[in-house]
C-alpha cells in the first residue's frame, strides 16, 4: 500500500493538466473531477478486489484508483456513494455479426445505419464497452462509425472476411466475404483492408460439415503473411484440431472458436506455448442449444424483458425445449458443446490466452446483443473450469488487449472511465454481472431508462416485429 499516495497525487496532477489544457480556471478542473467511494472495486487485471474504494473520473478518464483514505481526493469533488455496490470494467465483446439481426428479422436488408446504432446502444446498455465485427461488415458503414464514435459501445471492424467463394460466413451473411482463389487475389483483398485500417483479418477455415469448400492452406498463408505486412493480425474460424495446428504453423493470431472435432493433444500444447499471445474465443453464447439441458434459469430474469420483446424471449426459450427438427444433428452439436468446455478447461488450465467472444448477431448468436456477453462469461466460469475472476479478466482485459484497446479492460488511472457498478458481487456468483445498477462509458453515464422506454415503445408500435 505504501507508494500509493504519491502515485495518485501524480496522476491528478496528469488529470488536471490534461483538462487544464481545454479550462484553465483551475476551480473548473476540480468541480469536473467525481469520485466514486465505497464500492468493492474488480480492477480487471485479476489481483483482489479493493473493498471500500475510491476512485476518480474527470472527463473520460480515470484518476486515482486505491482504497478509501489512501486515495487523495481534490477538495470540490463531487462524490458518488456506491457502498454496498461492486464495479467492474466495462466488457469487450470481440465476435459479434453486426447489422443483420433486427429484432426476429436476419438479413443484409438490416445493415443500415439507424440498426447499427442501435446496437451500438443495446451493448452499452448490457454494460459492453467496444464489439469487434468479425468479417462480415457490407459497405463502409463500419469504418464510418468506427471514425464518428457516437453513443454505445466502441465499434471495431474486421470488415470483410475471407473464405473461398461462397463459402466463408454462415446464412445471409455469406456474400459478405471475399471469395478468393489465389494467392495474388488474397493478397490484394488484404491490401484492401489494410488502406481502411481493418482492426483485424477474419477468415473462415471449415467446409461446414462437407457442403462447402475449406479455405486452402496456401490462400491462408498467403493472407496472414501479407496482413502481417501491414500489422493487421488475423483470426480463424475453425470446427477442428489440425486446422488449428496448420494454422499456428502458418503464423495465426487467434482463433474466433474452440476446437470442437476432438480434445486438444500435447502437441498442440507445444505449439501454442511457442506462440504465448495467440488467443481463443469460445462462443459458448453461440453454442448454447447443446450446453443446456433444460431452459436456462437466465430466461426469467427481468434484465431480458427490458431489452427483448416477449416474442423474441419465447422464441429464445424455445431453443431449450430439447424438441429438434434434426435429433441426429443436435445430438452431434451437443457432442461438440461438451469437446467445446473440455477444451477451454484445458487451456485455460495451461494458460493459454481466453477472450470472450459470442457470435451474437450471427446464425446461431441471433439478436441477443449483450445478454451473449455476460452468459458467455457465466458459462465459462461455471461449465469451463474458468474462476469467476478468470472469466471476468477475460471479458476485460485480455478482450480488450486482443482488440488492441489499450484505454479498456481495466480500472486504472489514465484508462478510459468504462465500468459497470452491479448491485451484487460477481466473484459471489458470476450471474451477478447481470445484476446492473448503472454503467458508464467514456465517462458518461449510459441513459438506461431512456433507452428501455425507447425499445418498449418500439415493442408496442411493432409488435411481431420485434
Ligand atoms: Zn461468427
Amino acid at each position: 500500500m505504501c507508494g500509493t499516495k504519491t502515485i495518485s497525487l501524480l496522476i491528478v496532477a496528469g488529470l488536471a493538466f490534461a483538462v487544464g489544457a481545454t479550462t484553465p480556471a483551475h476551480s473548473q478542473v476540480l468541480g469536473q473531477t467525481t469520485v466514486f467511494e465505497g464500492a468493492r472495486l474488480i480492477t480487471g487485471d485479476g489481483s483482489a478486489p479493493i473493498e471500500d474504494a475510491a476512485f476518480m473520473v474527470a472527463r473520460d478518464r480515470l484518476g486515482a484508483v486505491g482504497r478509501r483514505g489512501a486515495v487523495t481526493i481534490p477538495a470540490g469533488a463531487a462524490r458518488v456513494d456506491l457502498s454496498g455496490k461492486t464495479v467492474i470494467p466495462a466488457l469487450i465483446d470481440a465476435h459479434v455479426h453486426m447489422g443483420y439481426r433486427r429484432g426476429l428479422g436476419f438479413g443484409p436488408e438490416n445493415y443500415t445505419r439507424e440498426n447499427l446504432l442501435d446496437t451500438l446502444n443495446r451493448f452499452a446498455y448490457y454494460g459492453v464497452a467496444a464489439i469487434l465485427e468479425t468479417g462480415t461488415a457490407r459497405g463502409d458503414l463500419a469504418y464510418q462509425l468506427r471514425a464518428e464514435m457516437p453513443s454505445g459501445a466502441l465499434f471495431r471492424t474486421a470488415g470483410r472476411g475471407f473464405g473461398m467463394p461462397n463459402a466463408g460466413p454462415g446464412g445471409p451473411m455469406r456474400d459478405s466475404a471475399y471469395g478468393v482463389t489465389t494467392e495474388a487475389e488474397a493478397r490484394a483483398d488484404v491490401q484492401e483492408l489494410a488502406a481502411k485500417k481493418a482492426d483485424m483479418i477474419k477468415i473462415w477455415v471449415d467446409d461446414r460439415n462437407g457442403t462447402v469448400e475449406k479455405l486452402k492452406p496456401n490462400l491462408y498463408r498467403a493472407i496472414i503473411e501479407e496482413a502481417h505486412k501491414h500489422n493487421i493480425r488475423v483470426m480463424a474460424h475453425i470446427v477442428e484440431l489440425d486446422d488449428v495446428k496448420d494454422l499456428l504453423r502458418a503464423g495465426i493470431d487467434g482463433f474466433a472458436h474452440m476446437i470442437r472435432d476432438r480434445d486438444i493433444d500435447d502437441e498442440l500444447l507445444a505449439l501454442l506455448k511457442a506462440r504465448p499471445n495467440v488467443f481463443f474465443e469460445q462462443t459458448l453464447w453461440g453454442e448454447r442449444r447443446a450446453l443446456y439441458a433444460s431452459r436456462p434459469a437466465w430466461l426469467e430474469e427481468p434484465l431480458l424483458r427490458e431489452t427483448f420483446s416477449a416474442k423474441e424471449i419465447e422464441r429464445l426459450g424455445e431453443e431449450f425445449s430439447g424438441n429438434s427438427e434434426n435429433p441426429q444433428a443436435a445430438q452431434r452439436a451437443r457432442a461438440m458443446g461438451q469437446v467445446n468446455l473440455r477444451n477451454t478447461a484445458r487451456l485455460n488450465a495451461a494458460g493459454i490466452t481466453l477472450a470472450v467472444g459470442t457470435d451474437t448477431g450471427g446464425v446461431t448468436g441471433e439478436e441477443f446483443f449483450g445478454l451473449g456477453t455476460h452468459i458467455e462469461m457465466e458459462l465459462q466460469a461455471t461449465r469451463a473450469g474458468l474462476t469467476p475472476m478468470q472469466a471476468i479478466v477475460a471479458g476485460t482485459r485480455t478482450s480488450a488487449r486482443i482488440l488492441g484497446l489499450d484505454q479498456l479492460g481495466t480500472i486504472a488511472a489514465g484508462k478510459s472511465a468504462d465500468f459497470i457498478v452491479l448491485n451484487a458481487n460477481p466473484l459471489d456468483n458470476i450471474a451477478n454481472t447481470r445484476k446492473i445498477n448503472r454503467v458508464y462509458l467514456r465517462g458518461q453515464d449510459i441513459p438506461r431508462p431512456a433507452l428501455r422506454a425507447k425499445w418498449q415503445a418500439e415493442f408496442d408500435a411493432t409488435p411481431g416485429a420485434r
